[in-house]
């Protein structure tokens, strides 16, 4: 350790430190009304939540995992459907799959975006299976299962290409469902609507965590789905609470899945400051951006399309040597993390479903390079050049010894 002061990867206790007293007055008035769960406070934040969304509705549940999960089983997916998604992302997006009964099936991602390739979902698409026209139902050829959903992650903050995956879940009858895990307020640029649209507003339905670390964060485990589809909604309500929509007369089985009514009224606190905090993260993206352009050969950082407003939940760059560099980071008390190091068909919980090294190059190759840099709203700037600074620093100084190993 050197005497240099740490900068974390993320630092939640200063936002919560600057909110106490408001956050505080939300325990306080729980306690007073011993209103536990639902009720006005988990009611509001929903209405809140489903505006900053331009979704009609929102249903709070307890995290990002049942959120999937509930929008899935809502949409229809069954026992025995297969869905479609990413390898690059955070295993709860297939859990969540896997516990609505189907199965996931991986498309390889865009090298410059990491989100889902509409090339790659066209080619699965049309090369391994058929559209039954009459029973509007695509099949896999290889397992004869129907291909009922797609779920693209708006992977790091960034939306997907979302013209094109919607209008291939409509050709092929697929609920698209997003999953906006960590993506509260980023937008993209619909050419087919021609305007800005938000996160959580094109597909069907749409995931959000509010785990601690994501944009906006509860003070707990916490997620919403938000949808423009009432009866979605309705049953979504259903599903978080037991099956239930008048107490004690169940429609079907559910899951204990609820969203606290002290996590809601927590989280409609911080509402109120997210689109500033996410402002702060793409002016420090910013920033990132013009300090690392003059090394972009060594250094590649994230591209953003025309079409998109990244929010920046994570900054990820990829160099070469990420094992080494991460390390040397760490030795001048630079935070970073890796999101993800192993690709989902390369985990062992998936072991099973005989996928290989080399099935999805393209996420395999990103795994292998990406780094995620210290990035939240109160990064300094003095702290975001010393990181920059000490990342250059290390990367130019093992370039040598890359020269010298390719020659080998
Ligand atoms: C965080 C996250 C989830 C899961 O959310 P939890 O609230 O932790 O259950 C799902 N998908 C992605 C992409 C995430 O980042």
């Amino acid at each position: 350790m050197n005497g240099k002061n740490a900068i974390p990867f993320l630092d939640l206790v200063t936002p919560h430190r600057e909110l106490a007293p408001e956050l505080t007055e939300v325990f306080a008035r729980a306690l007073n009304t011993a209103g536990f769960i639902g009720g006005p406070m988990l009611e509001q934040f929903e209405n809140a939540f489903a505006e900053f969304c331009e979704a009609k509705y929102c249903v709070g549940v307890s995290s990002g995992t049942d959120a999937l999960r509930f929008a899935l089983m809502a949409a229809g997916v069954k026992f025995g459907d297969i869905v479609i998604t990413v390898p690059n992302t955070f295993i709860a997006t297939t859990e969540a799959i896997s516990q609505a009964g189907a199965e996931p099936r991986f498309v390889d991602i865009d090298e410059r975006t990491y989100n889902m390739d509409p090339v790659q979902v066209r080619k699965y698409v049309t090369e391994c299976c058929t559209f039954d026209s009459r029973m509007e139902l695509l099949i896999d050829n290889r397992t004869g299962k129907p291909v009922t959903a797609i779920v693209p992650v708006h992977l790091y903050g960034q939306m997907a290409d979302m013209d094109e995956l919607l209008e291939i879940a409509q050709q092929y009858n697929l609920s698209l469902v997003e999953d906006a895990c960590q993506a509260h307020g980023a937008q993209y640029f619909s050419r087919k609507e021609n305007r800005w649209c938000t996160a959580g507003s094109m597909g069907i339905a749409a995931a959000f965590s509010f785990y601690p670390g994501k944009n906006l964060g509860a003070c707990g485990e916490a997620g919403a789905i938000t949808t423009d589809d009432e009866t979605l909604a309705r049953k979504m309500r259903m599903l978080r609470d037991h099956g239930q929509a008048k107490k004690y007369y169940h429609d079907m089985e559910g899951y204990n899945g609820r969203l606290d009514s002290i996590q809601a009224g927590l989280l409609h606190v911080k509402l109120k400051h997210l689109a500033s905090w996410n402002q702060s993260r793409q002016e420090r993206a910013r920033k990132y951006n013009e300090l690392l352009s003059a090394v972009s050969a060594d250094i590649k950082a994230p591209f953003e399309p025309s079409w998109s407003r990244a929010i920046y939940h994570l900054y990820v760059i990829q160099v070469e040597n990420r094992e080494a560099v991460q390390a040397a980071l760490a030795k001048e008390n630079i935070g970073t993390g890796i999101h993800y190091p192993i690709p989902l068909h390369l985990q062992k919980a998936y072991a099973n479903q005989g996928y290989r090294a080399g099935d999805f190059p393209v996420a395999e190759k990103a795994a292998e390079r990406i780094l995620s840099l210290p990035m939240f709203p109160t990064l300094s700037e003095a702290d975001q050049l010393r990181v920059v600074e000490t990342l250059i620093r290390i990367v130019l100084e093992s370039a040598p010894q890359r020269a010298a190993a390719a020659a080998d």
